[in-house]
């Protein structure tokens, strides 16, 4: 009845919390075997420039099928691997086999170092012991060049590790490797950061492109991120573009580069070669 204390909802909510809690410990312990029993690969969805139609990279994205769950979405067990730190692991393994397959659909599909792999990162991969010389070390290793490697890190990276975060995007810059900001626009930090790090790319986020054709604040926040990337000198790439209609609006604004189901969805590398085989390059208007 209504005087019962806790209410009941109160109670069902905590239990539904506290099933949450004994879930991700599962999933904890899972993907550290999942790592040892190969159930993790990769799916690589191209990045394509709109001023010439053609596919300029990948991002490399982790799946994991689980034996008898099945497919785990990455938004459930990355935040799990990054609070335990088996995300350093794994970020270790998807960037070298990333560079890895960039080499061999390079070599399938008769391109030589004209692509680039970008590869997720997070706060804890960069505070994990000689980050930095492990990702030399994988690089050079897959024989990729530095050039063709590019780090997606977000803005909480910066927030949480500014200095660290600094000196380390510096050396990875140096060595020629490209800095984009993911899911641009959803943190909450300055924007002066753009100054101090040194970023080549900012990477809108989906939720921007979705809302953009129906609310003009999104659409003139696009815009505003677009025209703010460009003044940097900074190439733009659109995240989640689903219709032809959001990349001829993306175009317009000057937007240079999209991703999203509307060109292709994240593949396993043997379609990225019939993908590449049969690509003609984009045109958006007859
Ligand atoms: P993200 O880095 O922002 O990746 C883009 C996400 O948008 C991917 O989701 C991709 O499949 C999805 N996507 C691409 N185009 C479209 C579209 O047109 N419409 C819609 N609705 N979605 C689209 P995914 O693969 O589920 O990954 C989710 C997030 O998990 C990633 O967001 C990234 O933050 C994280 N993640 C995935 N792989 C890795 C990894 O290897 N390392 C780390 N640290 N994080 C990863
Ligand atoms: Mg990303
Ligand atoms: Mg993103
Ligand atoms: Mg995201």
């Amino acid at each position: 009845d209504s005087d019962s204390f806790p209410p009941p909802e109160m109670l069902e909510q905590d239990l539904a919390e506290k099933a949450d809690v004994v879930e991700s410990i599962k999933i904890a312990n899972e993907f550290q075997t999942a790592l040892e029993n190969g159930e993790l690969s990769l799916h690589y969805q191209p990045i394509i420039d709109l001023t010439r139609g053609n596919v300029v990279g990948f991002e490399a994205l982790m799946r994991w099928i689980h034996p008898e769950k099945g497919f785990i979405s990455p938004g459930v067990f990355i935040p799990i691997a990054e609070k335990n730190g088996l995300i350093v692991q794994a970020s270790r393994w998807a960037l070298g086999e990333s560079c890895r397959a960039l080499r061999r659909i390079e070599a399938r599909v008769g391109a030589d170092r004209e692509m680039y792999m970008s590869v997720n990162f997070s706060s804890t991969d960069f505070a994990s012991e000689n980050f930095i010389d492990h990702l030399y070390n994988i690089i050079s290793e897959s024989d990729v060049l530095p050039t063709q490697v590019r780090l997606e890190i977000t803005e909480r990276l910066l927030i949480q590790q500014p200095d660290n975060a600094k000196a380390m995007l510096q050396m990875c810059k140096d060595a020629g490797m490209g800095i984009a900001i993911d899911d641009f626009g959803t943190g909450y930090s300055s924007l002066s950061y753009l100054y101090y790090f040194p970023i080549d790319t900012l990477k809108v986020d989906q939720s921007f492109v979705r809302a953009m054709q129906r609310d003009e604040k999104s659409l003139e926040l696009v815009k505003s991120i677009v025209g703010l990337g460009k003044n940097m000198k900074m190439s733009i790439i659109a995240e989640g573009v689903e219709t032809v209609e959001e990349a001829r609006l993306l175009q317009d604004m000057g937007c240079d580069k999209v991703q999203g189901y509307y060109f292709a969805k994240p593949m396993p590398e043997k379609d990225v070669i019939e993908f590449l085989r049969n690509y003609q390059p984009i045109k958006l208007r007859a």
